[in-house]
């Protein structure tokens, strides 16, 4: 391990596009909290990591609860060092029509997008701070320019959109990026559920999402790895406030 390894926390790391960013990350160099609901669900994420060679611990944490983020990333104080990147990942739907979409559905959708990234931006951004470094990446998506069904997620979305420009303002010179990835379609369980959802075969769906799409097929967690590895870099610094839509062309 060198001395310069820096530690870093990736929420709903247990599988998709979180997993794939915390192997990333790792592969980078980086020690990796991988955090999400369920402290066993991580488990394999972990093992990827370790027996890869990497730095990688297990955290349960629901992000849209303080006290459990401040446990969380007080854990990983003691267990891995002070944290200085971020990957605000976790998150949930609830899709419905508006007139169908019940408080809760609104509310839950709320609470662990915009809450929970920002109970674990501002965990961790004191330990950046006192580092004079840090990178902040919010999972945003292109349902951010609106998407029939997803009035809470697509404004949620938006949200953090708004977030990762404003803590960009805040933080900046104490050498902490924040900016947000937009991803396209991405095959993961939560794009499985959608087509299940819709009654569709997932491979249907996908083969119906990327004939949609520019590049003419769908994307894989590791085409958002890649962008937050770029994020998280050293060498991005000069680089804040930032939305990079990851989806195969301008939208899908
Ligand atoms: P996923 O497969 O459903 O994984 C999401 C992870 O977040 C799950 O492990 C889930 O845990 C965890 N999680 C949910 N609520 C949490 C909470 N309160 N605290 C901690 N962890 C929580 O989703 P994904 O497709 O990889 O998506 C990852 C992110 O990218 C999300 O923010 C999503 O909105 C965004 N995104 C995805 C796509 C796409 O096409 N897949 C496109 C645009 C944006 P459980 O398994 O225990 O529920």
């Amino acid at each position: 391990m060198s001395e310069q390894q820096r530690v870093a926390i990736v929420t709903g790391a247990a599988r998709g596009i979180g997993a794939a960013v915390a192997k990333r990350l790792a592969a980078d160099g980086n020690a990796v909290a991988v955090l999400d609901l369920d402290e066993a669900t991580c488990a394999e994420t972990v093992e990827a990591i370790t027996s890869a060679g990497g730095r990688a611990l297990a955290v349960g944490c629901d992000v849209s609860k303080s006290g459990q983020v401040s446990a969380a990333v007080e854990r990983v104080v003691a267990e891995l060092g002070a944290p200085t990147i971020l990957v605000n990942n976790a998150g949930v739907l609830r899709d419905n029509l508006l007139f169908k979409m019940s408080e809760d559905d609104w509310d839950t959708v709320m609470q662990v997008h915009l809450r929970g990234s920002f109970l674990m931006s501002k965990a961790c951004q004191a330990h950046m701070v006192e580092a004079g470094y840090g990178r902040i990446v919010f999972l945003s998506s292109t349902s951010a320019l609106g998407n029939r069904g997803q009035a809470n997620y697509a404004s949620a979305k938006a949200g953090l959109q708004g977030l990762a420009k404003t803590l960009a303002f805040e933080l900046g010179k104490f050498g902490i990026t924040s900016n947000a990835i937009a991803p396209g379609f991405i095959e993961t369980d939560m794009t499985a559920a959608t087509a299940a959802r819709v009654g569709m075969d997932f491979e249907e769906f996908k083969k119906f999402n990327a004939e949609k799409t520019a590049v003419n097929r769908t994307g894989k967690p590791e085409d958002i790895a890649a962008a937050a590895s770029y994020f998280c870099g050293e060498e991005a610094g000069f680089v804040s406030g930032q939305v990079l839509y990851v989806a195969g062309g301008p939208k899908n």
